[in-house]
């Protein structure tokens, strides 16, 4: 059987049927990178559907796994890597429509693997709440994607990754069998599913800690130098008393890609884009003006969010985006920094102004100040990219590889025990997914 036969034994679900949709719904950001664009341009899956409700979802998994079809799981399909295309057609079933806040209360959401991230803010917003990190995509990504494939974003500078303990509290997944099951996980149980691009068990709901409603302002500052920009974030990312949700540094190459920002900018000169609690405003002012540095934008994020403008769609890997929108001779590493106003200022010294610098404060799953980098630098071969990974990681930069699609390689180069287990128990005919997941290919 095929997944034309899963189609025909379903005909009242929502099958896509216009071609260009069904190639569009197979893709994500994949193009970022060359060579990732090379390997998938072709792969594409021979169905898609969008199941309505768990009941639905349920069927087209148990027919599915019948008639043994791959199934690649879709959010909003931004992710990079090439998470959300399947290697080996298929079917991809795209979720946006398992897309309720199902519960809001004491700090916490209840909410459906489709809702989009915008969606559940407004929703967690008016019960005084806001979630504690998302990414800079949050108008069209979705909660299960996040958790899915994605890493965190803003908010990440308090409460790092989304897989960091405490910040998801529960999901409810679905297996991969012809009697397919609900089963609800708990606290570490549920971080196997991780960052597993959906090889691993079908997350249906997921409940979330929340954080306490702040109103924030956007604001940018400009520094003399690359240097002192990184000792400005170190130094606040460190500061206890100045709440913050957000901050870049970035090197002065950026703005000629963003014209709206460059009026903020100091001609020419590195600089920073925050978040700040209102209560911050003054101890902030006075941290620029410590490290020589001259605030050029202060403004209300809800404002600006009324007007349909984030900060933060100038920052994370939006930076990557508004490159390549004006010149697709571009590509991007990501990387973590452990010690990250001396890595950071060596690469810069080493690299720039080819390598166009761009880090992100978080604070890591441990807790630890760190930095998550997006360098964007013009691509030439995968050897120049095998070049500069290998600089960054003589300079203690841990590189997570955004040029291959596999689950290990783009991530710790690990294979994870508990990942492979979680698909032995919710997807033991190996469905989901398939060729992502090396821990399984190789686990005999
Ligand atoms: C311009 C740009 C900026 C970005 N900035 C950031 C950033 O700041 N931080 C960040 O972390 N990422 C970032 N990303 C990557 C991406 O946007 C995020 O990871 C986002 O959260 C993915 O959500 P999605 O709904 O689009 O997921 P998708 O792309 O649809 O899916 C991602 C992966 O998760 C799997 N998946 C989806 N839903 C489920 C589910 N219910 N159960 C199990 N698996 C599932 C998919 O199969 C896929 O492998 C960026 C991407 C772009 C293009």
């Amino acid at each position: 059987m095929s997944a034309a036969n899963v189609r025909a034994l379903l005909p009242s679900l929502d099958w896509v049927s216009d071609d260009k949709e069904r190639e569009k719904l197979s893709k994500d950001y994949y193009w970022f990178s060359p060579l990732l664009k090379a390997a998938l341009d072709d792969k594409r899956a021979d169905e898609v559907v969008r199941p309505a409700d768990r009941d639905e979802l349920a069927s087209v998994v148990a027919a599915c796994a019948k008639a043994r079809a791959p199934i690649t799981l879709r959010g909003a399909g931004t992710g990079n890597y090439g998470q959300a295309i399947p290697l080996s057609g298929g079917v991809v079933i795209d979720l946006s429509r398992l897309n309720r806040v199902l519960a809001i209360g004491n700090g916490m959401a209840q909410v459906e693997a489709g809702c989009k991230l915008l969606d559940l803010e407004t929703a967690v917003n008016a019960a005084g709440f806001e979630q504690r990190t998302y990414p800079s995509t949050f108008r069209m990504a979705t909660i299960g994607g996040l958790f899915g494939g994605g890493f965190g974003g803003v908010g990440s500078i308090n409460f790092g990754p989304i897989y960091t303990p405490g910040n998801v509290l529960s999901v409810t997944v679905l297996s991969v069998a012809e009697a397919p099951e609900y089963v609800e996980l708990h606290g570490d149980d549920c971080l196997a599913l991780a960052h597993a691009y959906g090889t691993n068990g079908i997350i249906v709901e997921m409940k979330i800690a929340l954080a306490p409603l702040q109103h924030w302002n956007e604001t940018t500052a400009s520094f003399a130098s690359f240097e002192s920009a990184m000792r400005f974030g170190a130094a606040l990312a460190a500061a206890p008393g100045i709440i913050k949700k957000q901050c870049g540094v970035f090197a002065p190459g950026f703005t000629k890609y963003m014209p709206l920002l460059k009026k903020h900018i100091v001609a020419d000169q590195p600089y920073a884009l925050c978040l700040i609690a209102d209560s911050g405003e003054a101890a902030y002012r006075a941290l620029v003006a410590q490290f020589d540095g001259v605030v050029g934008h202060w403004a209300s994020a809800r404002e600006a969010a009324e007007r349909g403008r984030y900060l933060h769609e100038f920052a994370w890997n939006h930076t990557t985006m508004h490159v390549l929108r004006l010149d697709k001779s571009f590509t991007y590493l990501q990387c973590l920094l452990t010690d990250p106003v001396k890595q950071a200022t060596a690469l810069h010294d080493l690299l720039g102004p080819r390598v166009m610098m761009h880090f992100e404060f978080i604070r890591n799953a441990e807790g630890a100040i760190s930095c998550g980098g997006l360098p964007v630098l013009p691509f030439e071969s995968k050897a120049q990219i095998d070049a500069d990974i290998a600089t960054f990681e003589s300079n203690g930069a841990y590189v997570m590889n955004p040029h291959v699609f596999e689950v290990e390689e783009g991530n710790s180069r690990q294979i994870d025990p508990k990942q492979v287990a979680a698909k032995l128990r919710f997807d033991p005919l190996g469905l989901l997914n398939p060729g992502k997941l090396k821990g399984w290919d190789t686990r005999s």
